[in-house]
């Protein structure tokens, strides 16, 4: 098995949205803590920084990313 077929679906799925930086440190971050669709079909990750441990949440919605 090659590394990229281990690679988890959530990889995928964070690369595909466009990775925020943390409002309180500017660390870049890779991988929602949660992920959780919203009314209005909207998604809203909820983000754990690494760096400094803040907590943030981020939404998104469907139609505009295209699908
Ligand atoms: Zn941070």
């Amino acid at each position: 098995m090659t590394p990229q077929d281990a690679t988890p679906a959530v990889f995928s799925f964070a690369r595909f949205f466009s990775r925020p930086l943390c409002p309180e440190c500017g660390h870049e971050q890779f991988v929602p803590e949660q992920s959780s669709f919203v009314e209005n079909g909207g998604i809203r990750h909820a983000w754990l920084c690494e760096a400094c441990g803040n907590a943030f949440n981020t939404n998104i919605q469907i139609g505009d990313i295209g699908i």
